[in-house]
């Protein structure tokens, strides 16, 4: 039995962690995503999101990690393999989609979910102010994507005028038999023609030309909570692709933050340089701080301060996700100048100062 080079497909070492692997394989997924490409590459694109997720579903396994590493054989990726691939047959991957980013367990995500009939999802980003980001915001976003049509709400038929489907004769279904090596095999299936429905219209919608479906800009307003962070993703469920006849898609919006010109963001601490003046580190002194929520704090500098001391001010950082009660600490490191120009006066003093130093 073959065995396939999981971690090189999924661009990480077999010293890597957990979390490091998620991250690739999310990345690599989202890339090799099929629904997301033009039909040519579409095939390619299935084979390699199957083996991204073939990989991932051994690798994010400890146990089968373990097994793995030991150069057992994937008896685990290959069960679960043949599970997948029917689930993949049906050209829907916006089941592994979604569970990706709910970050459910892969092991039973293809039997939790087993609606086929749902739209594609959509992925958009947002870019936020830093503030925002913080304390959470409500955008506005305007995302194309499909919707039911305005004129016949999705049935495809001009002034709801139906007739019979002349492929599967009103049935909906059609009988194929197919010859393996084990003899012929009857199996029915959806009728292509009305797509299982047993009729189709009269005279197709003018508006959609019968597909039931446009392409429209549409708006749709996202509640951000404070705390989240870059690379973040809100699902806004059914927020996606609308199909014709099932359920619409999810819409993935994923965070990305714009910097701040005086802080910089370490999960929910934040960190900032102050510079002070060499007579403030040697005398101490007061000095006023600005903070995320824009009032300023007096902070204390203590005599005899060194270049490169950090205070904190505890609960000046960012609110925690889903916590906002709790927040982190604002950093501040204090940096002495040492000033470039000099005014005649400062010079002299410096000077007698010098003298002392002697
Ligand atoms: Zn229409
Ligand atoms: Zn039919």
């Amino acid at each position: 039995m073959a065995t396939k080079d999981y971690y090189k497909i999924l661009g990480v070492t077999s010293t890597d962690s957990s979390d490091t692997i998620k991250k690739s394989y999310k990345k690599l997924a989202l890339k090799f995503h099929p629904d997301k490409v033009s039909p040519d590459k579409k095939k390619e694109y299935e084979e390699k999101f199957k083996e991204i997720n073939e990989a991932y579903s051994t690798l994010s396994d400890e146990t089968k990690r373990r097994s793995y590493d030991r150069g057992e054989t994937n008896n685990y990726a290959q069960s679960s393999q043949s599970s997948q691939s029917s689930q993949f047959e049906g050209g829907d991957l916006s089941d592994i989609f979604r569970n990706l980013f709910r970050g459910g367990s892969f092991g039973n995500q293809f039997s939790e979910e087993e609606d086929a009939n749902t739209g594609n999802d959509l992925q958009y980003e947002v870019v936020l102010e830093f503030t925002e980001a913080a304390f959470g915001c409500e955008k506005e976003l305007f995302i194309k994507k499909d919707i039911l049509c305005t004129l016949c709400k999705g049935d495809g038929a001009e002034n709801k005028q139906f007739k019979t489907c002349t492929t599967c004769n009103g049935q909906g279904r059609l009988k194929m038999n197919q010859r393996t090596p084990f003899g012929t095999i009857s199996q029915t299936i959806t009728c292509t023609t009305c797509r299982g429905k047993g009729k189709i219209p009269e005279h197709k919608c003018p508006h959609c030309k019968g597909a039931g479906i446009i392409s429209s800009k549409e708006k749709v307003t996202v509640k951000i909570p404070g705390g989240i962070n870059a690379g973040q993703t809100l699902r806004v469920k059914n927020g996606g692709n609308a199909l014709q006849n099932g359920t619409p898609g999810d819409l993935f919006v994923v965070i990305a933050i714009k910097p701040h010109p005086r802080f910089t963001r370490d999960e929910y601490d934040i960190s900032m340089e102050l510079p002070i003046t060499f007579s403030q580190a040697a005398l101490g002194g007061e000095q006023a701080v600005p903070t995320l929520s824009s009032e300023e704090i007096t902070i204390k500098i203590e005599k005899g301060t060194e270049s490169g001391t950090r205070l904190r001010l505890k609960g000046q950082g960012i609110p925690y996700l889903n916590h906002p009660s709790h927040r982190g600490d604002q950093f501040i490191t204090l940096k002495i100048k040492t000033p470039k120009k000099l005014t005649k006066a400062q010079t002299k003093l410096l000077e007698e100062l010098a003298k002392l130093d002697e």
